[in-house]
Formats: structure tokens, sequence, C-alpha cells
């Protein structure tokens, strides 16, 4: 068999990211990570989208709007080591504030794997598509840029249809060029 069709050389998976910041210099954490996400081992980043300023979703109040932004990724790690290498980013990036531990508190930077392929995984550690990825315009408008006819491999619907279906609800506030 020659190099190129040995079975178990896997063509690379198209993984879908989003990222939110909402403490210090938002865009630049963003950036930042980007570039972060660039350099991970095994990884293309394909494309990144705009950054959507966004009212923040539950959470203490008076939190900071969001700055929310989304990429495209070629990768051969398999999902948990992507989502190590993203965790080890929002440490690396992250100062870690005791705001930062609680759930929907204000951070540095949040990165998330919402969409792998059609992939359908229910661990502990790591749920795919993103559990809440339905219900967030935040999370759906830059991939909406990115992939607007990738496929939710749940309920079957496509990026684009399943931001329309939320409707206008107010939680994007403009967006910003990357
Ligand atoms: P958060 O504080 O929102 O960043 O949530 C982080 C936790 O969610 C971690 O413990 C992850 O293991 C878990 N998690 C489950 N599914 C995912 C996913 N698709 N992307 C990112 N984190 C996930």
């Amino acid at each position: 068999m020659s190099r190129l069709t040995m079975a178990h050389e896997k063509r690379p998976a198209l993984a879908l990211l989003g990222l939110g910041s909402n403490i210090g210099d938002r865009a630049a954490n963003l950036r930042a990570a980007l570039a972060g996400i660039a350099a991970f081992p095994d990884c293309r980043l394909l494309k990144a989208a705009g950054i959507f300023q966004t009212r923040p979703v539950g959470g203490a109040p008076g939190q900071d709007d969001f700055y929310n932004t989304g990429c495209q990724v070629e990768t051969r790690l398999p999902p948990r080591e992507l989502l190590a290498n993203a965790q080890r980013l929002e440490r690396e990036l992250g100062r870690r504030r005791e705001s930062e531990a609680a759930p929907w508190g204000p951070r540095t930077l949040d990165i998330d794997i919402l969409l792998w392929e059609d992939l359908i995984l229910d661990e502990p550690d790591l749920t795919l598509p993103h559990p809440r990825l339905e219900e967030r315009a935040f999370a759906l408008a830059p991939l909406a840029e990115l992939a607007p006819d990738a496929v939710h491999p749940a309920s079957r619907l496509t990026v684009l249809e399943l931001l329309e279906r939320l409707g206008n609800n107010n939680e994007i506030v403009c967006r910003l060029p990357l």
C-alpha cells in the first residue's frame, strides 16, 4: 500500500470553535487567542469570523458586554486533545481571577468547541455539538459567517436556520471587524 493510502492516515476533521471575552482589551484577547489557535499542533486555522459585541447571558449583573468570534480549524487532533489545547490557551491568556471561576461569570477568554463535523458526543468533560449552541445567538452569528450551511447533527438544521429561528432577541449589539 502506498504511503498516501495507508488506512490509519485519516483525513483531517473540520471543527468550529466559539471564542468570547468580556474582561480587559476584549478584541486584543480574541486576536491573541486566534494566534494561539493557529499555533496548536496538528491544526490549521482556516478562517475567522468578525467580532460580535453581545450582551452577557446569565451570570452576575453589571458585567461588560462580551466580544465574541468564531473560527474554523482543520485538525488531526482528537476532539479531547483540541479541547485540552484550548483550555491551556484559556489559562495562558486569562488571569484566572476569582470571578472567572464562576459559571456564566466574566472571563478574559472562553473557547468552546461548537461543532465537530457531524459528531455527537455526550461525555462529562466534552459534549458535541456544544449543548447550548442552538440557543445562543452569540455563538451562532459568528458561525453563520464561517459555515452557514453546516448542519447541526441532532436537529438537522443548518447554522443559518438555527440563527434565524432565534429571531431578533437583542443579544447582539453590533458587529465589528476582527
Ligand atoms: P466554560 O466555563 O463555559 O468554559 O465550560 C468549561 C467546561 O465545559 C469544561 O469543563 C469542559 O470540559 C466542558 N465542556 C463540555 N463540552 C464542551 C465543549 N463542546 N466545548 C468546550 N467545553 C466543553
